[in-house]
């Protein structure tokens, strides 16, 4: 390649991302959704170790945001797919920011956030950072309220729950420390949070057993959240769409999965704040919604929350929903709206084992609200599967294949079934539950050997590789130092709960 080929690409690296489009364009097409003042005191970096098309269509990510620039902080953001170390509003680079937040969600975005440290040339480990005097960084997002020992390693501190209640004093800290650049004493203030985890202190007391009563915090008053996302765009995997808040917290039981164990009880937001939020996005123009709460379906207002989509015309789609909350109303508004997918998750075909996975509905329950769906005007059905529960036998597969073949030829939907590995989470019910990775790939063998031929399905498999590495870093404690993240070590689960309840959870 020619000097200034080389040239031309580097440009195109400082200023573009590797989707191609530039970072002014993806700026100039984000719509705000509420006016707030850009910059101000300090210089913040908030950083989601994904695309930017993922991490803008992630809600938490967008709140934290805008309470941050609402509190007079100049945040500016970085994604993993935004080259070089520049943040995306003003091209500054990271080592300009005296602090780094990230949002993480998922246990593969940890291998992320550490390859962005890496290319940014900022150490993963606080000690390292401390000595080199480089950013602190703090985490946040799903995965520090069901397992924030993962980084023990890695973060200056770990916010434990909800953001709303904990930002404001952070942002006092993070001034203080702007002034003083004194590392000690900001770990020394921000320990005095209780929802706030600080490894440089709390990692030694968790190695020699003691107990440190951090708890988690939750907002009770939903009011107390934005409701909606700060910015709209074109380019995320949500495009054009406002999303707005219903609820947080499940009442329902299901024992695999951790949002009624680590997330709080279920709270919603009253009916008119999400009505002021759709007849927003109405007159701002945006012409799609997307609904964002563990199970859509519960909110108790939804049959309003319905007829005020329809009445404006909007498309909408929902995070998620238990069949058993799909209602005509539901379909007939999806339908207006545009859509012709609908998401499920019935996790199994058998359905002892789907009551057992805290999912009271039958296969002629599916069956029934499909066959609706379809004769409304649905097209395309993607299921949800776990393969490897507890108790498992090749029977209980063989269920879910025959479920596959009959939804396809009672509705003549195309059929796109994803499967899983069922990996038990910290603080579940199941947490102690068997991991049954050696298996996998002859359950998915016979998963796919069972509707071999069916025309119109596809069926999406998470790797056996993929399903480990979430295992692994799930529950990872505060012996697992950085190469653990690197290495084929297999999880300490009884150290990891001990330490835990020793955290306070
Ligand atoms: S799987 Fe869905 S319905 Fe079940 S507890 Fe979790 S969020 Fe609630």
């Amino acid at each position: 390649m020619s000097n200034r080929g080389k040239r031309y690409l580097m440009k195109k690296t400082y200023r573009g991302i590797r989707q191609n489009i530039s970072t002014k364009k993806l700026l100039k097409d984000e719509l705000w959704v509420d006016s707030l003042s850009e910059g101000g005191d300090p210089l913040w970096a908030m950083a989601y170790p994904a695309r930017y098309a993922v991490g803008m269509a992630n809600l938490g990510f967008q709140y934290i945001c805008t309470y941050l620039k609402e509190l007079g902080v100049a945040v500016e953001r970085f994604f993993d797919d935004i080259e070089g170390d520049r943040s995306l509003e003003e091209g500054r680079p990271v080592g300009n920011f005296p602090i780094i937040t990230f949002s993480v969600v998922y246990e593969p975005d940890v291998k992320k956030m550490l390859n962005m440290l890496n290319r940014w040339g900022v150490s993963p480990l606080w000690k390292d950072r401390a000595e080199k005097r480089e950013p602190i960084i703090g985490v946040g997002g799903s995965l520090s309220v069901i397992n924030p020992l993962i980084f023990s390693h890695i973060a200056d501190f770990v916010v434990l729950g909800d953001g709303e209640e904990v930002i404001p004093y952070l942002v006092k800290t993070v001034r203080g420390f702007s002034e003083t650049g004194d590392r000690n004493e900001f770990w020394e203030f921000i320990a005095e949070h209780p929802s706030i985890f600080v490894p440089p202190l709390h990692l030694d007391m968790l190695r020699r057993g003691e107990t440190l009563e951090r708890k988690k915090s939750f907002c009770l008053d939903l009011s107390k959240a934005k409701g909606h996302a700060l910015w709209v765009s074109p380019h995320t995997v949500f495009p054009d769409t406002l999303l707005i808040e219903t609820q947080r917290g499940c009442f329902r039981g299901c024992p695999y999965c951790t949002i009624p164990s680590c997330f709080g009880r279920p709270r919603f937001r009253q009916l008119k704040e999400v009505i002021d939020d759709i007849r927003k996005a109405s007159k701002l123009g945006i012409r799609r919604l997307g609904v964002i709460a563990p199970e859509s379906g519960d909110y108790p207002w939804i049959k309003e929350v319905l007829k005020e989509i329809r009445d404006a015309r909007l498309e909408v789609s929902f995070a998620s929903l238990r069949i058993d909350n799909i209602s005509d109303l539901l379909l007939e508004t999806l339908v207006e709206g545009g859509q012709r997918q609908i998401t499920i998750a019935p996790e199994t075909g058998d359905q002892y084992f789907r009551v057992c996975c805290g999912k009271n509905f039958t296969n002629e329950h599916i069956l029934d609200t499909l066959q609706k769906a379809q004769k409304i005007g649905l097209r395309k059905v993607k299921m949800y599967f776990m393969l490897g529960l507890p108790n498992e036998e090749d029977k209980h597969i063989l269920e879910t294949a025959k479920l596959i073949m009959e939804v396809k030829k009672n509705t003549g939907m195309n059929v796109v079934a994803s499967v899983g590995l069922f990996i038990p989470k910290p603080q579940t019910p199941w947490a102690n539950m068997g991991f049954s990775h050696s298996t996998y790939k002859n359950k998915v063998s016979l998963l796919k050997s069972a509707i071999a031929g069916l025309k119109g399905s596809e069926i999406r498999v998470q790797s056996a590789r993929e399903a480990k590495e979430e295992y692994r870093i799930t529950w990872a404690n505060a012996d697992d130092t950085l190469d653990y993240f690197y290495s084929d070590v297999a999880p300490n689960r009884n150290k990891t709960v001990e330490q835990l309840k020793n955290l306070g959870f």
